[in-house]
């Protein structure tokens, strides 16, 4: 840990806060309170208990950011060159690195996380900025093979005011992943962060500001989904919306777009299959699995939630997914545990909902019997990692989005049937497949309906692989150059060569 990371951290035991949090709307380069003098708190959830309060805002701060937005469109950031974007967000990704301990403090603090899950987030980020740093002047158009008396080229133009609304539980990266391909196309932003996790959004407007983003590109606004963000997607200058949450929501800002036929990415809930067969390294397969349902408390959309295995490897797996979820050491993220809190209580009871309805059904549970505190304080919103056996297809527990440390094992007979188990839900958002045989692995591939298959490793990847769901998982893709296209528009321009 370094110097600032250990005084930071004792710093919030001794005081139950940290100093200088930031706490306003993010509008037009200046710092505002809200207009109705609504606040907010934050919660540790690592203690269950209040550390900081926001302002709270609603349809006049979602409207003044956004007219900062579409102004910022016309002035110098309308005419900035792609390679000079580039190096701004160069200089953005240095920033956040020379402020790297501090927000990952304030990330484990706000989420629940441990802290190396919190700098590894950050560490995500700063990638996220260099990445598209290096790609705000490759945004080429086409040649149009028109014929010789004519000349056709397209031209991608910033598709304007964007809106970025954020869930909880990655909070600093998923906004990079979104906010750094739209800076980079050229548009303008409005970012609203969840109500539940506001603080490392507003840090990196200050972060945006120091590198010299022109006042009113990047607008950070703060508040509830019902009081601020249905006002933000509705609101007929946005003219793109990346969303990141829940499927039900997702649908009513769809909808809400559609009023204004505005685009939208919707990236949504997860019930991710980890297949795995009888040839796979079976040590290798657990630790992966492990890692991705219980990495973040299981508050991942494409966390491993269900673990899809051969018959014949069904026992030796499952008793080693035991021994690494029963060795997982629980505690206050900022601890650095294993294992930290989900993000809140309402969240955690969700959660036991979810566990005692398959314990009612019946259903066998291999390890883990619900929601517990963190053993030094005796407090804190935690869950322990679950396991249930064996769970019918058609079961909850294998259908719904539990967002937990919850993780359902199905057992498949072959091939065939895992990939037909791993297709039975309402979603598609990534699956994983562990097998020796590369052939079987890309069959499965090619058969497995989701946006991401990862072979032999959950999550293999980086920011240059495009990520997105397919069924209710979402639309669109982020990460990626694929992601830059959501944030332009095509015009083409044709012209006879006149004699
Ligand atoms: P949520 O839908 O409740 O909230 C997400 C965001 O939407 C929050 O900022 C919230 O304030 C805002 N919001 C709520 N109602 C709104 C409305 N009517 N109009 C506009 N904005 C509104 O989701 P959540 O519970 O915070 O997040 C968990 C969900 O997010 C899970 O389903 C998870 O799978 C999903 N998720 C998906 C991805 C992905 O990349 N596919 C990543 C992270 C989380």
């Amino acid at each position: 840990m370094s110097d600032l990371t250990n005084r930071l951290v004792d710093e919030y035991f001794a005081t139950g806060t940290l100093s200088g949090l930031p706490d306003r709307h993010f509008i037009d380069g200046v710092w505002l309170a809200s207009a109705s003098g609504d606040r907010m708190e934050t919660f540790d959830p690592g203690l269950g208990r209040a550390f900081h309060s926001v302002v709270a805002g609603g349809q006049a701060e979602a409207d003044a950011a956004v007219d900062a937005a579409r102004r910022a469109l016309k002035g110098p950031w309308g005419k900035t060159t792609p390679t000079s974007r580039g190096v701004l967000l160069m200089r953005v990704a240095d920033l956040i690195r020379r402020n790297m301990d501090r927000l990952a403090v304030v990330e484990s603090l706000d989420v629940g996380k441990p802290l190396q899950e919190a700098e590894g987030d950050i560490a995500g980020a700063i990638r996220c900025f260099d990445y598209y740093a290096g790609a705000a002047d490759k945004i080429e158009g086409k040649s149009l093979p028109l014929g010789p008396d004519y000349v056709g080229i397209t031209v991608n133009e910033p598709v304007g005011v964007t809106a970025h609304v954020v869930p909880w539980n990655y909070p600093f990266s998923t906004l990079a992943r979104s906010l750094a391909p739209a800076l980079a196309a050229g548009c303008t932003a409005v970012v609203k962060p969840a109500e539940q996790t506001p603080l490392t959004a507003l840090m990196l407007a200050d972060i945006l500001q120091q590198a010299g983003i022109p006042d009113g590109v990047v607008n950070v606004v703060l508040g509830t989904g019902a009081g601020i963000g249905a006002p933000l997607v509705a609101n007929p200058d946005v003219r793109h919306i990346t969303f990141t949450g829940s499927v039900d929501t997702g649908i009513e800002v769809m909808r809400s777009a559609a009023r204004n036929v505005a685009s939208v990415v919707l990236e949504l809930g997860g019930k991710s299959p980890a297949i795995v067969m009888a040839d796979a390294n079976l040590e290798r397969a657990a630790d992966d699995i492990a890692g991705a349902i219980f990495e973040n408390a299981g508050q991942i959309c494409s966390a491993s939630a269900r673990l899809v295995v051969e018959r014949k490897v069904h026992d030796e797996t499952v008793a080693l997914l035991v021994s690494r979820a029963e060795r997982l050491g629980m505690g206050h993220g900022l601890r650095r545990p294993n294992l930290g809190p989900v993000n809140s209580r309402q969240h955690l009871d969700r959660i036991g909902v979810h566990v005692e309805g398959g314990r009612s059904r019946g259903l066998t549970i291999a390890t883990g019997s619900g929601a517990t505190v963190d053993p030094v304080s005796n407090a804190g919103w935690f869950f322990q990692p679950t396991i249930f056996d064996d769970v019918p297809a058609a079961d909850p527990i294998v259908q719904q989005e539990i967002f937990g440390p919850v993780l359902a094992v199905q057992v498949a007979e072959d091939a065939a049937h895992a990939v037909e188990l791993a297709n039975a839900t309402q979603f598609g958002l990534v699956a994983g497949i562990y097998t020796k045989s590369l052939t079987l692995a890309h069959r499965m591939a090619r058969d497995i309906d989701a946006g991401q298959v990862f072979i032999n490793e959950y999550f293999a990847g980086g920011i240059m692989a495009p990520f997105g769901g397919v069924k209710k998982s979402g639309i669109g893709r982020e990460k990626g150059l694929d992601a830059v296209r959501n944030y332009c528009k095509v015009k083409t321009i044709t012209a006879r060569i006149e004699d």
